[in-house]
Parts: C-alpha cells; sequence; structure tokens
C-alpha cells in the first residue's frame, strides 16, 4: 500500500522508467503515448503531455527537436498553459459542467448549452488576454467544436449519416482527457478568384485522395495555423462555399497533431529570435506568445470515426457561417490584450512625469472607449444568443460580425495612441546588454531617466512592452490577427451587408416621412429584428 503521495510518485516514476526501458521500445509507442494514461489538469501537465511527440517541424530550415524546449517557441506553449491554470485557479470562469460527459470540462472543450455559456467565455477570453498579453490559441478549436455541433446533426437530418454520433463521441474523449484542439480552416487557396476544383494544382486546397473501408486520406495544406504545434487533435475543415464540382474538397475530420504524414513549418514573428537571447527586457514580454505555422498533409489518414463530412458539399458554407459566427466574437479576447496595452501607455505616461496632462487622460479615455466597444458588441452577441437544432447555443451573427469588424480597426488606433504616448524611445532603445555594460550602461541610466523617483530599468521595460505589442512578435496577436484571423474585414461586410434589413429600414423611414403609397413588404432573408425585439429571451 502507498503511504503517502510521495510513495505514490515514485511508484509512477519508477513504473514509467521500466515502461520506458522494457516495454515501450517493443511496442512503438512514443513517451507521449505513455504520458496520455495522465489526465491533464495544470498547465505544467499540459507542458509535460507535449514531450517526445516527434513532430516534424521546420523552423529556420532545420528540424526541431523538441519544441516545448526551443526558446521561441516555448511562450506560445505558455500562454496555452495558462487556459490549463486558469481553470484550475478560477474554475467557475474557465471550466464548465458538460452534459455530455457529465464532467466538469475545461470551458475551450464545452459544447455552449446555454446563452450564459458563450457570455462565460467572453470573459474567460478576456481574462486570458490581460493575463498573456497574447493569443491563447484555443479558441479556434473550441469555436469548431460548437459549430460541428449544429452542423453535422443538420447534415445526419438530410443525408441519413451518422456524422453527429461520431462527434459526440470525439467530444467525449478529448473532455474526458482534457486537450487541446487546433481549428485549420483556412487553406492556401492559390488564386483567390478560382475554387478549389478550377485551380490547377487542386493540392491548394484540401482535399481526400484516397479511402478504403478504414477511413479516408488526405491531401493539401493549412495555412496560418494557429497553436497547431501546441494542440493534441486537429480538425480540418474547408474554407470556401464549394459546389458539385468541389465534392473531394467537403471533407471534415480530426487527426491527432503527431500523426503520420504531417509536416509543419514554423511561421516567423517580428523580433522572434529575441527569445533565443539573453535577458528578458528586450524580448518585452519573455514569458508568453503566439504561434502560427503552415500544416501540410501528405496522404493523412483519417479513420472513419473521426470523419464528420465526407462529400456533402452544400454544407461546406453552412460550416463556415456557423464557425466565423462564434469565432468574429471570440475577438473580445483582444480586448484583453487592449487592457495591458492601455495600463502600458498609462504607466510610461507616469514615468515620463505626465500622467495629469489632459491630452494623455483624454487619448487614455479614447482607448478605453474603443476597447470597449469591442467588448460591447462581442458579449452583446452572445447574451442574444438562440438554441439550435441540435441544442447547442449560437450567439447573434450580426453583432459577432460588428465585433470582428470593430477589431480589424480599433487595435490600430489604439496602439497609434500607445506609441504617441510612449514617445520615439519605443523605437530607439538600446539593447539590454548596453544597460549592463560598465561603460555605456551608467551614460544609459543618466540620460534616460523620466520623473524623479521612477527606475530606468521600468521604464525600459514597459517601452519594450508596448513595442512587442505594437511592432514586435505579440503584433501578430494584436494587429495582424485582428485584421485577417477569422476573415479579412470584407468577409465581415458581406456579412453584415446581407443581414442589414435595409428594406425594413426603409418602410420605417417612409412612414415617419408620410409616405403612404410606397411602403412595400420586404423580402428579406435575415431575421436579425426578430432576434433584437424577441422578449423571451430567458438566458440567464
Ligand atoms: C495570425 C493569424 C492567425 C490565424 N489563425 C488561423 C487558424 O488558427 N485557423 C485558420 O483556419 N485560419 C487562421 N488564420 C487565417 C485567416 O482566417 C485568414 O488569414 C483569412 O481568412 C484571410 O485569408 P488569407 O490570409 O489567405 O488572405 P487573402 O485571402 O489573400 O486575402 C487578402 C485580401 O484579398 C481579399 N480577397 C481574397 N479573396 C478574394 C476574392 N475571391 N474576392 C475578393 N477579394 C478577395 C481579402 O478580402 C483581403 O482583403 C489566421 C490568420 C492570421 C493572420
Ligand atoms: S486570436 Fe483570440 S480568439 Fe483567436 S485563438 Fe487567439 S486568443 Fe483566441
Amino acid at each position: 500500500m502507498l503511504e503517502s503521495d510521495s510513495d505514490h510518485n515514485l511508484f509512477v516514476n519508477f513504473y514509467l522508467y521500466c515502461f520506458r526501458i522494457f516495454i515501450q521500445p517493443r511496442m512503438n509507442l512514443n513517451v507521449a503515448n505513455v504520458e496520455k494514461f495522465k489526465t491533464i489538469r495544470t498547465g505544467e501537465d499540459y507542458i509535460q503531455s507535449l514531450r517526445g511527440r516527434d513532430l516534424k517541424i521546420y523552423l529556420f530550415g532545420e528540424l526541431v527537436k523538441e519544441p516545448v524546449d526551443h526558446p521561441m517557441i516555448r511562450p506560445s506553449i505558455n500562454a496555452v498553459a495558462e487556459t490549463y491554470d486558469l481553470a484550475v485557479r478560477e474554475e467557475e470562469l474557465a471550466s464548465a459542467h458538460s452534459s455530455i460527459t457529465g464532467l466538469k470540462v475545461n470551458r475551450f472543450l464545452h459544447i455552449a448549452e446555454s446563452a450564459q455559456d458563450l457570455v462565460l467565455q467572453n470573459k474567460m477570453q478576456r481574462k486570458l488576454g490581460q493575463n498573456t498579453g497574447t493569443c491563447f490559441q484555443r479558441c479556434v478549436g473550441m469555436d469548431a467544436l460548437n459549430a460541428l455541433h449544429s452542423t453535422t446533426f443538420e447534415i445526419d437530418e438530410k443525408h441519413n449519416t451518422n456524422y453527429h454520433k461520431r462527434f459526440l463521441e470525439f467530444v467525449k474523449m478529448v473532455q474526458k482527457e482534457n486537450l487541446v484542439i487546433g481549428g485549420a480552416m483556412t487553406d492556401p487557396k492559390g488564386d483567390r478568384s478560382k475554387g478549389p476544383a478550377e485551380q490547377d494544382d487542386p493540392d491548394l486546397f484540401t482535399r481526400v485522395v484516397a479511402k478504403d473501408d478504414k477511413g479516408i486520406y488526405v491531401s493539401g495544406a493549412k495555412a496560418h495555423q494557429t497553436g497547431c504545434i501546441n494542440s493534441h487533435w486537429i480538425i480540418l475543415m474547408p474554407t470556401v462555399r464549394l459546389t458539385e464540382n468541389d465534392k473531394d474538397w467537403a471533407i471534415v475530420g480530426a487527426i491527432p497533431a503527431d500523426e503520420k504524414g504531417v509536416t509543419y513549418i514554423y511561421g516567423r514573428q517580428s523580433c522572434d529570435t529575441r527569445s533565443m537571447e539573453e535577458g528578458t527586457i528586450d524580448v518585452g514580454n519573455a514569458k508568453y506568445g503566439g504561434q502560427e505555422a503552415i500544416i501540410v498533409l501528405d496522404r493523412v489518414f483519417i479513420p472513419w470515426d473521426k470523419v464528420f463530412m465526407h462529400g456533402e458539399y452544400e454544407f461546406a458554407s453552412m460550416l463556415i457561417e456557423r464557425f466565423t459566427c462564434y469565432h468574429r466574437r471570440s475577438y473580445v479576447c483582444k480586448t484583453g490584450l487592449g487592457d495591458v496595452l492601455i495600463g502600458a501607455a498609462a504607466t510610461i505616461a507616469d514615468y515620463n512625469g505626465i500622467p495629469n496632462v489632459s491630452h494623455i487622460k483624454d487619448k487614455i479615455t479614447e482607448m478605453t472607449h474603443l476597447n470597449e466597444t469591442i467588448f460591447a458588441a462581442g458579449i452583446a452577441s452572445s447574451y442574444q444568443a438562440h438554441k439550435m437544432k441540435s441544442g447547442v447555443f449560437l450567439n447573434d451573427d450580426m453583432l459577432a460580425q460588428v465585433c470582428k469588424h470593430n477589431v480589424t480597426r480599433f487595435p490600430y488606433e489604439i496602439s497609434r495612441l500607445a506609441q504617441d504616448i510612449a514617445g520615439g524611445l519605443v523605437v530607439t532603445l538600446p539593447s539590454e546588454k548596453d544597460f549592463i555594460h560598465p561603460i555605456a550602461g551608467p551614460l544609459l541610466k543618466k540620460y534616460l531617466i523620466g520623473r524623479k523617483g521612477t527606475s530606468v530599468e521600468n521604464r525600459i521595460r514597459i517601452l519594450r512592452l508596448i513595442e512587442n505589442m505594437t511592432l514586435g512578435r505579440n503584433a501578430v496577436g494584436y494587429l495582424t490577427e485582428s485584421m485577417h484571423g477569422a476573415g479579412s474585414p470584407q468577409a465581415q461586410r458581406i456579412q453584415i451587408q446581407k443581414q442589414m434589413q435595409i428594406g425594413y429600414k426603409k418602410n420605417l423611414a417612409k412612414k415617419l416621412a408620410g409616405i403612404t403609397n410606397d411602403i412595400e413588404k420586404p423580402n428579406e432573408n435575415s431575421d436579425y429584428f426578430n432576434r433584437v425585439f424577441k422578449t423571451n429571451n430567458s438566458i440567464l
């Protein structure tokens, strides 16, 4: 009998040691398979679960041996680890009771059972943005799971397939093991004016290349994939509306991130190699960063039980629209980053001795106004959710589009104001090594002093954070991801235009203007105002 935790740990370590030395080599298993015996709970458990997976990752023209220990990759892993630790520290915010498994699960794996669940997703996203100052990478998977719940249900309804049941089994597995799911929608797309079947190279959109009684084989690639190397499973989905000619591209399936035939080519970020230098100042945010990579798929096998769409091309647009509806409101994550940047701007104003100057206070007020405008649309979209046929809740689409469209603009203005307040040093600061140099260091400490009583090092640290978020590594997450992630600005304008019910609005104007002979019954493909005026939103 084991007397204590340390006895237990000794036993487990001894068991794992024997397993690795004597049994594993004969079973052709890797360390990750061994670690999977243990359910992930904390950030540290999660980090250990990523070790030894033997992923094929190219970075700087070389294969990465162990991404967990790579100084440029590790900050992105730390950001995902924080999603686990938050669920331990603030259980109500970052976990939820799942009626699929009957377990308390990480909120990133939860299927929304009420509008309140969606509201809490947004609150969790803002908190994680505040804690990490970067993209914490798990929302694409969360939004893909929720979009697939209703889409697989409705495909089955029409085609008498059994995708929904398979999908629920997958959800049970990932909830029980508490895994990270990456969502892979964006294909490289080649000539943007052409669909998948019209491209010269059919691999420019991910497609089925073979099938047998065990499953299907897919080839192609997925571009800009957030957190893919930090995921345990990746869900492949189509990225554009498909036609009958595109049946081979109408594929949704889940693959383990370490599946045979998967190659990752790591995406560079501005100033990324600073993470490989000594010191913690120049990097700006030493602990956290985002991650994107291109995933190349070479005849990757997906067993039938992990296939959730196969050939039902007419459902591709339903899946994309539902996914982007969830995901465009998930971009309230950026308000958490905005909170950090506003705090940084106020701090540098303080260190520079001008915290009470009227134009500075006004600029910080403007930054806050823009940031809260993003949050307002996102959280309102979640509150205005409705129940789908499958039972999952879907947030309001119009407000989700507005949220994301604001995100394509406001972080740029917030960044501009932060740089205005910070001054030119944000781009002209010497390196950390010069600050500790016996001759250059004292000179810099003399000439880079701010308000009396403030530390030069603190002043430099906050300037480097502003640089990190507006020009450096985490500008990927705060700016360009805000522009293109979940779809470029025009994609939201198209959705807003589709739903704006202009006929209804013209009639409002005509009635008040006294026009009685020109009132038409609007023929509009949107029920936005029905949702606005619905009075029985018993959501909480
Ligand atoms: C940091 C980051 C993280 C991301 N993470 C993920 C992820 O985890 N998973 C995922 O699936 N995707 C992810 N994406 C991809 C994102 O959804 C795409 O970047 C986005 O859909 C735009 O596609 P694109 O980058 O290929 O740009 P393009 O499609 O080349 O768009 C560039 C411009 O061309 C316009 N354009 C493109 N096609 C047409 C057309 N046919 N007609 C008219 N105008 C057109 C666009 O409106 C835009 O203005 C991420 C992107 C970024 C930048
Ligand atoms: S950009 Fe935001 S919503 Fe998307 S994965 Fe990163 S943190 Fe989540």
